[in-house]
C-alpha cells in the first residue's frame, strides 16, 4: 500500500464536485483527512480539510456573515477536547491547537483565487495536540467533527501507533478508530 492512498482517491474524485481546472490542491468537498500519530504519552492528529466542508465556502471573508462563520470554526476548533475523545482510560488532555488556512489571514483578500482572479480552492489544516497520562491504555480515537461540521461526510484517517500504520475511513454513522 502507497504511504498516502488517500492521495490517490482524491485526485481520482477531484473532477467531480466543485471542478476547476485552475485549483492549486486537489480536494473533495465532503472528504476529510486524519492523520493520527500515537507516540508515547504524544497523541497527534493532523486534519486537512476543505473549507467548503467547514463553513460552505472557499474564499477569504466578504461580510459579516462570512466573517463571523470563520470565527465560529476558529472557536469551534479551538476547543480540540469537545471534537475528539482519546480512550477515558489513558487521561489524555488538550496540550495545544495549530490551525492554517487562507481564511485565517486576516487582511488577506487572494484567499480562494489564483493568480489570474479564479475562484479556487482553499483546505484548512489543523493540528491537535494531546498529552496521555496512561499511554498504555490509549486504543481508540472517537471523532465528533461530523457533529459540529454536517458539512464533512468522509474521513480517511491514517493512524501510525505502537503497532503499525493503518487506515480506516470514518462517517457519521462510524465515527471510531481503534488500534
Ligand atoms: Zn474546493
Amino acid at each position: 500500500m502507497p504511504p498516502f492512498p488517500y492521495l490517490t482517491i482524491a485526485i481520482l474524485a477531484a473532477a467531480l464536485p466543485c471542478a476547476s481546472v485552475l485549483a492549486a490542491e486537489a480536494h473533495v468537498h465532503g472528504q476529510a483527512h486524519l492523520a493520527i500519530a500515537v507516540d508515547g504519552g504524544s497523541l497527534t492528529l493532523m486534519l486537512e480539510s476543505p473549507t467548503d466542508s467547514l463553513v460552505g465556502f472557499e474564499h477569504a471573508p466578504r461580510n459579516a456573515k462570512e466573517r463571523a462563520a470563520v470565527a465560529k470554526m476558529k472557536q469551534v476548533l479551538e476547543q480540540a477536547g469537545e471534537l475528539f475523545k482519546p480512550s477515558p482510560a489513558a487521561n489524555c488532555k488538550p496540550a495545544g491547537v495549530k490551525l492554517e488556512s487562507p481564511l485565517l489571514e486576516a487582511g488577506h483578500g487572494a484567499a480562494g483565487k489564483d493568480d489570474h482572479g479564479h475562484a479556487g480552492h482553499a483546505d484548512l489544516d489543523a493540528e491537535f495536540m494531546f498529552q496521555c497520562a496512561q499511554p498504555g491504555r490509549l486504543r481508540d480515537l472517537e471523532v465528533l467533527l461530523f457533529d459540529r461540521f454536517p458539512g464533512m461526510k468522509t474521513l480517511n484517517v491514517e493512524v501510525a501507533g505502537p503497532k503499525g500504520q493503518k487506515a480506516v475511513q470514518l462517517n457519521p454513522r462510524q465515527r471510531k478508530v481503534s488500534w
